[in-house]
C-alpha cells in the first residue's frame, strides 16, 4: 500500500491533517506499539462515517482506535490508517443517545448524574463506548449488551442502523473481535436505562469501585489479559476455587495463573502482577513483544498444568510477521 500517495485523497475528507508514522504507544493503557501506517483523529460523527466509507470502498485498512485499554499493539504498528475515534457527543434520558468515542466511566457519571441506572458497572473500565461494545465490557454480573436499543455503524462501506442482534454479543465478544468480520466502524447507540435514586446508584458504584481498588494494580496493563474459563467439570477438580464459583462452574483466569506459580513471572519488562494474576503490567521499559512472549509463556504453562486453552480478552493488533506462535 502506498501510504504517502493515500494522504491527499484522505486529506480532502477531514478538517485536521492526518499524519504519517504516528507512534501509538501514547495512545494504548500498556504503553506499547510502533507506528500507525496512516493517523487520524475525528471528533466529528460525520467525518467518522465518511472516512470510513471511503477507506471501505477503497480497500484501505481501517483500524479504529478508542482508549486503547483492550489491545496489544506489536512493536512493528499497524499497517492500516488508525482512526482516534473522539466522537463524544451525548443526549441524557431512559434512551440515552451517545456517540462511541465517549468515555465509557464518563457516560456512567453524566447518567448517574440524570438519577438514571444501568452503567454503574462501568466505572473503572477506563474505555471508550465503542471499545466496550467490541469486547461486550462487562464486570459485577453485567454487560454493555444489556442496555442496548440500536447501533448506528458503518459496515463494508454501507451506514446503517442495526438492531443488538448485529453484534452476535457473548462473553466479552462480538462478531467483531473475529477474524473474518466485515471492516466496521460502530458510530453511535441508543442503551436503555432505568430511573433509579441517584445516592443509591452512586453508591453501589462507589462500592464497586471499592472492590476494584482493592484488587487491581495501578501499572499500566490492559486490565484482565485472558478470559474466565466457563468449564463445571473444571471448577468441579479445583478443591481451593470459592464456592459461589464451583457452583456456578466459573474458574477465573487469574486462579489458573497464580496456581501455576506465575505472579511476579516476568520477561523483559512485561510482568504478571503480584497483586492480580490475570493482570500483567509494564514495569517501564517491556516491548509489545515482551507481552506477546510472557502471554504465550502463560498459555503454555496454564495448558500443560490443567489441560485448559486461555483465551484472550486483550485483542493482538498489527503486524505480529515473525513471531514464534505456541503449538
Ligand atoms: C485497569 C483496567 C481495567 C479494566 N476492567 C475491565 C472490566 O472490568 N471489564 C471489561 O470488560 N473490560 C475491562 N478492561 C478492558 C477495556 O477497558 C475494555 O475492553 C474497554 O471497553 C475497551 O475500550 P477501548 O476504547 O480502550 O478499546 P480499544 O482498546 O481502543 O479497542 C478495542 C477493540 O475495539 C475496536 N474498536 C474500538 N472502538 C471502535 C469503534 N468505534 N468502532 C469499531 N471498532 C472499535 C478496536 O479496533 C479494537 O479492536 C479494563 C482495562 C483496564 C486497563
Amino acid at each position: 500500500m502506498n501510504w504517502d500517495a493515500l494522504l491527499e485523497p484522505l486529506s480532502r475528507l477531514c478538517v485536521g491533517t492526518p499524519r504519517r508514522a504516528e507512534p501509538l504507544r501514547r495512545y494504548t493503557t500498556l504503553r506499547v506499539g510502533g507506528p500507525a501506517a496512516l493517523f487520524y483523529k475525528t471528533q466529528d460523527l460525520e467525518e467518522f462515517a465518511r472516512i470510513s466509507c471511503w477507506a471501505h470502498q477503497n480497500g484501505v485498512p481501517l483500524f479504529i482506535i478508542g482508549h486503547g485499554s483492550n489491545i496489544l499493539v506489536s512493536d512493528k504498528g499497524i499497517p492500516a490508517l488508525v482512526l482516534y475515534n473522539a466522537c463524544r457527543r451525548v443526549s441524557i434520558g431512559e434512551l440515552t443517545y451517545a456517540e462511541t468515542g465517549v468515555p465509557f466511566q464518563e457516560l456512567f457519571l453524566e447518567t448517574a448524574q440524570a438519577g438514571l441506572s444501568g452503567l454503574e458497572f462501568a466505572v473503572g473500565i477506563p474505555g471508550t463506548l465503542g471499545g466496550a461494545l467490541v469486547s461486550n465490557a462487562g464486570a459485577y454480573r453485567s454487560n454493555i449488551a444489556d442496555l442496548l436499543v440500536e447501533i448506528d455503524l458503518v459496515s463494508a462501506g454501507v451506514r446503517q442502523r442495526v438492531p443488538p442482534e448485529w453484534m452476535q454479543f457473548a462473553y466479552r465478544d462480538s462478531r467483531l473481535r473475529r477474524p473474518d468480520a466485515p471492516p466496521t466502524s460502530l458510530l453511535a447507540v441508543r442503551l436503555r436505562l432505568k430511573p433509579d435514586c441517584r445516592r443509591a446508584i452512586l453508591q453501589r458504584a462507589r462500592e464497586f469501585q471499592r472492590q476494584r481498588i482493592l484488587k487491581q494494580p495501578s501499572e499500566a496493563s490492559a486490565g484482565s489479559f485472558f478470559k474466565n474459563v466457563y468449564d463445571r467439570t473444571l471448577a468441579e477438580r479445583l478443591p481451593n476455587l470459592p464456592a459461589p464459583l464451583r457452583e456456578a462452574g466459573v474458574v477465573p483466569a487469574g486462579y489458573l495463573i497464580e496456581a501455576c506459580g506465575l505472579k511476579g513471572y516476568a520477561i523483559g519488562g512485561a510482568c504478571v502482577s503480584r497483586k492480580h494474576a490475570n493482570f500483567l503490567i509494564n514495569r517501564g521499559w517491556a516491548t509489545a513483544r515482551d507481552f506477546e512472549r510472557l502471554a504465550q509463556h502463560i498459555e503454555r504453562v496454564v495448558y500443560e498444568t490443567f489441560g485448559v486453552r486461555l483465551e484472550r480478552e486483550v485483542l493482538r493488533v498489527g503486524d505480529w510477521e515473525g513471531i514464534e506462535e505456541m503449538p
